[in-house]
């Protein structure tokens, strides 16, 4: 197996007496479209500018391809980094600079050939589908166009791992979705590497194939996009997951049942096989109240909202059998 592209040993950061990252270790291959998730506050940001060393970590070390660029010096530093490409969540675009002239800079600051400057600049433009908007100013544009001419910015120098700091976060649904798709289809003909932190899930079901969750500076847990979905591990995962289904459901829905639950299934394991069984050898009913399949990494993910009517012993053993066959999870009532 090649060398991967970053890899972060236990990285800490402090700030006065508090740690905004504790003892974080991720490794990040060539290719991953790698997320970190996690609610406000987490040290998601924290984490991801240690990457560039935008935050020097407190304690721990930083690899890029293999180098501790941790113990670089300002020179080599300066280098790397332009290996090292960044989004924000509000753009940092040049105000009184043109669309064209935004990514102009960045390539010249870098030190790319003048006759080949603008050039570039264009074909980023036309890969990020803004080619005709090269002459207006950021204030012309959208939120999602905006951030697109950051992406066309950031990956005009080439480089090998694209950080993506919540950048969705400030956008609205629409914005989202075009800003999501161009980095899928930016992906899908460049072998970049993207880490995007982002607390939005939906997000980081579409985009990820890898994904690191964090709570109060640790890595809580990790592993493939789906399986984190799919099986989530950790309570605030758990909760993270659960909620970023939208599951919620009228009051009345409640009311009617004793107890409602959600199974997660995965695609080959197809529930109506399951329900009905559970109804004919337990003696249960098992009305389905609500439920979606959502695809994860291509690979379907079936998400069932189901009540169990029976006597107490009928329904605990159907509960018991459920477990064995899916994942099986109570859902508690929330206000819209
Ligand atoms: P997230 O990106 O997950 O929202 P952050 O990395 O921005 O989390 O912040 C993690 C914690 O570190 C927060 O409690 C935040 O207030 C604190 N923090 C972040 N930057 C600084 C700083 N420069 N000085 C002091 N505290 C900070």
């Amino acid at each position: 197996m090649s060398e991967p592209i970053l890899r972060l040993d236990k990285v800490s950061v402090q700030f006065n007496d508090t740690f905004a990252v504790k003892d974080a270790s991720l490794t990040i291959n060539e290719g991953d479209f790698f997320g970190i998730v996690g609610p406000s506050g987490a040290g998601k940001s924290t984490l991801v500018r240690t990457v560039n060393l935008l935050q020097k970590p407190t304690l721990g070390k930083v690899f890029f391809e293999g180098v501790e660029i941790t113990a670089l010096n300002k020179k080599d530093l300066r280098q790397t980094r332009l290996k090292i490409g960044m989004i924000f969540q509000h753009f940092n675009l040049i105000k009184n600079s043109s669309v064209l002239d935004n990514v102009c800079f960045a390539l010249k600051a870098a030190g790319a050939p003048k006759d080949e400057i603008k050039k570039k600049a264009l074909f980023w433009l036309d890969r990020v589908g803004l080619k005709d908007k090269a002459s207006l100013f950021p204030s012309d544009l959208s939120g999602g166009q905006k951030q697109r001419v950051a992406i066309a910015r950031a990956l005009a120098n080439e480089p090998k791992i694209l950080l993506c700091d919540e950048a969705t976060s400030a956008l609205d649904p629409n914005n989202t979705k075009e800003v999501v798709n161009t980095l899928k289809e930016i992906k899908s003909h460049y072998p970049i590497t993207v880490l995007f932190i982002t607390h939005q899930m939906e997000v980081a079901r579409t985009l990820f194939n890898k994904i690191a969750v964090m709570d109060s500076g640790k890595i809580i847990e990790q592993g493939l996009c789906y399986d984190v979905f799919a099986n989530p591990q950790h309570e605030i995962t758990k909760s993270l997951v659960s909620s970023s289904w939208h599951l919620e459901l009228p009051h009345e829905v409640f009311l009617h049942e004793k107890e409602l639950f959600v199974i997660t299934y995965s695609g080959n394991n197809a529930y109506e096989p399951l329900i009905s069984k559970v109804s004919r050898d337990f003696a249960v009913q098992v009305p389905i109240v609500g439920g979606k399949i959502e695809y994860i990494s291509g690979k379907p993910l079936g998400i069932l909202v189901i009540g169990i009517q029976g006597n107490a012993e009928n329904r605990t053993a159907a509960i018991n059998f459920i477990k064995t066959q899916a994942r099986l999870d109570r859902l508690t009532y929330k206000e819209d």
